[in-house]
Formats: C-alpha cells, structure tokens, sequence
C-alpha cells in the first residue's frame, strides 16, 4: 500500500512482485519473475548457493561427449534409492552397502585411486549423493553415471531441478521410476491432514512441492523451522498436479528429504 507497484529486493535492489499465489497452500510472498530486470544479483543473499547445486548446475552446463572419454574411465554407480521406500521396508534402516563388501573394489581402487577414491559404487541415501556432489570434481563427475534398475543416465537426469521436475511431470516423460529434485525451500505449511513442503520460485523457477499425508506424520519430522530457507534434496515419483499447475512428490518418511549444508 506504501510502494505501490515498485517493490524492490532488500538484498539486491532487483524489481520483484507481490505473488498472491492461487495455491492455498503458499502463503503471498515476493518474488523475482527471472524477467527483463527481475533478477537477483548474483551476490544477493537471496541468490546465495550452496557447493552441491553449484555443482550440478556446472554439470548441466557441461555437455559430456561420451566419444571423447575413455570407456575405462567411465565410473557407474548403482542407485537403490527405492529401498528407502517406507512401504517396502517395516523393519528397521536398510545400511548403505560398504565398498568393502562389493566385487567391484578392485575394479574401483585400480581406476580411482588418490582423489578419485571418494566416488561410492552404490548409492542408497540422499546424504550420499550430497556428498558424491560436495566431495568431487567437476571432472570427475562428468565422467560418472547412474545405473538405476540396469539403465544407465546422466547424473543430471536424475538429480533435477524443480524446472526440469515440471516438465518431466507436465510431459507425463516418467523415463526414471523416482527422481532426486533439489532447491530452495521457500515455506512450509502444515495442516491437520497435510503438509506442504513449497520449493522457493525466485527467478522464474517453477512451482515445486513435496507433501506429507498426516498418517506419515510419525515417520516425518522435519519441521518448518528446519526447512524453511534451506537447499533441500527430495526424493520420489514424480506427478503432476494440474489442479494447481504443479510438480509434486509424496514424502512419506524422513529418508526422502535430505538438507544439504
Ligand atoms: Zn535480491
């Protein structure tokens, strides 16, 4: 009512807009449009990133040229997310599989010796791809793959953003039974009946959310203090809700969501 239409980023000086967002489930808030001028500076404390998504968008920069490196260096890792599905597991934690139990550990320390050595064999947590993305060179990754029930992707086919998360779920191109989606948590809302975890849509980022039915309440117990304004990973089937023109997953326990520092 003081501002009128020119509101500006506290942090950066950017022109942003008031978002009286039709989704129920996100309070108003402000927000850049990632249009003409509306974009935080780079330095805006808005804009701050964290190593992990420096890292995997320097990976989508990057076009791998497959014929140009070595099949001997190509290093695969096996992801068994899905066995953190509350649903198929009742009892108990499933452990990460140690590279000491595995037939590939000779394979793996001939070919990744001295810096090298920090790229796992199989991936069974959320906290694990934080630190395969926190722990290694960029060079190293692009040479890195997933194998995700016998086929073979890119590290940033799996590890998407909320934008690529959208169009995945709008195309209904579910080429990967579950996906890992990273950012920003924005807000967090929780209800009776359920909970809204928003992904923050600052620059033009596309709507995200990840909810939690109440009967999963027990074995989910972030709270919104917690999340809100932290880089998160979340992980799950994606769908598309057209309701409200968004990507979304269901969490149902604490192993889907990771907070990256
Ligand atoms: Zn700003």
């Amino acid at each position: 009512m003081i501002h009128g239409d020119k509101i500006y980023c506290c942090g950066c000086q950017k022109p942003v807009s008031h978002s009286n967002a039709k989704n129920s489930n996100i309070e108003p808030y402000f927000k850049t449009t990632g249009r003409g001028k509306s974009k935080h500076k780079i330095d805006c404390p808005e804009k701050r990133e964290i190593k992990q998504i420096k890292t995997i968008k320097s990976l989508t920069r990057y076009t791998t040229n497959l014929n140009k490196i070595n099949p001997d260096d190509f290093h695969v890792i096996k992801v068994a997310l899905s066995k953190t599905n509350i649903d198929h597991v009742p009892h108990g934690e499933i452990n990460e599989v140690s590279k000491d139990n595995s037939k590939k550990r000779l394979d793996y320390i001939l070919r990744y010796s001295g810096n090298q050595k920090r790229l796992p064999v199989q991936i069974s947590s959320l906290a694990t791809i934080a630190k395969l993305l926190s722990k290694n060179s960029l060079k190293n990754l692009t040479k890195t793959f997933f194998d995700i029930n016998g086929n073979t992707w890119l590290i940033n086919q799996f590890i998407i953003d909320q934008n690529q998360a959208f169009e995945i779920a709008y195309s209904g191109n579910f080429y990967i039974p579950y996906f890992v989606v990273y950012g920003k948590v924005g807000s967090v809302k929780k209800l009776d009946k359920v909970m809204y975890i928003n992904f923050d849509q600052q620059d033009g980022l596309k709507p995200f959310t990840a909810y939690v039915l109440s009967s999963y309440y027990e074995y989910f117990t972030y709270t919104k203090e917690q999340l809100e304004g932290n880089y998160v990973l979340i992980q799950g089937p994606l769908k598309f809700n057209a309701r409200y023109n968004q990507a979304e997953i269901q969490i149902k326990w604490n192993k889907q969501l990771y907070i990256m520092k």
